[in-house]
């Protein structure tokens, strides 16, 4: 790769042209090294359009639905975010660089344990990692104003609801098969659960208590 920060205003121009508005979500785009995510051999492809394989059987998003799903999230900073399905951290740096405090938890201690290393490097505080099944949410640090969930399930795990903040938003996809699912929005609105549907989502299996 030549140089990662034209590659990575490319992929901001594009983004834009697809019909990203959200500022924030541009500029921090624009601001993660999206290449370090991945491995070395794929870097070059790190600020294409396409998911990518970072072992273990996961993949990182491409930009264009991380993109989306930030922007439909409504993220704003100094919120208190909970990811579920760390994978690269990519989607963690994202939220963290838009001012959000972002607790993310990964279900396999391999991944968990280098993506810790990677965003100790980049110096990304304002992230709290755990190891563990995400299903069931993080009741010592609940609620949170927003939850994102990046591996798709059988059903909305009820702990997340549970722990999603009065006035939050809940990202997750659903499908009643493997990675056929739906991308559903929850918003929490005076004890009430109201959900829209997104449309159609691609992402890896949840797996878990609540999840395949
Ligand atoms: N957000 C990631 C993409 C994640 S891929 C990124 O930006 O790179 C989905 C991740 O969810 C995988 O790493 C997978 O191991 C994890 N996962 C699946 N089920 C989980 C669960 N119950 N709890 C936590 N993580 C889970």
């Amino acid at each position: 790769m030549l140089d990662p920060r034209r590659s990575r205003q490319r992929m901001v121009q594009e983004l834009k042209r697809s019909g990203i508005t959200d500022e924030a979500v541009l500029q921090a785009m624009g601001t993660v090294p999206r290449h370090l995510f991945v491995e070395e051999a794929l870097r070059v492809q790190a600020y294409e359009d396409i998911r990518l394989p970072i072992g273990y059987g996961q993949t990182i998003s491409q930009p264009s639905t991380v993109a989306l799903m930030t922007q439909r999230l409504e993220a704003r900073p100094g919120m208190r975010v909970l990811e579920i399905g760390t994978g690269s951290g990519y989607q963690a740096a994202v939220l963290a660089v838009m001012g959000c405090r972002v607790y993310t938890v990964e279900r396999l201690a391999e991944l968990y344990h280098v993506t810790r290393n990677l965003l100790q490097q980049l110096s990304l505080r304002a992230i709290h990692m755990v190891r563990g099944d995400g299903t069931l949410g993080l009741p010592a640090a609940a609620p949170f104003e927003r939850i994102i969930v990046t591996a798709g399930g059988p059903e909305i795990p009820h702990p997340l609801l549970e722990q999603l903040a009065e006035g939050g938003i809940l990202l997750i996809p659903v499908g009643d098969r493997p990675r056929t699912q739906c991308l559903l929005r929850v918003r929490r609105r005076a004890g009430r659960f109201l959900t829209e549907n997104l449309g159609p989502a691609n992402f890896v299996d949840l797996v878990g208590s609540h999840g395949w």
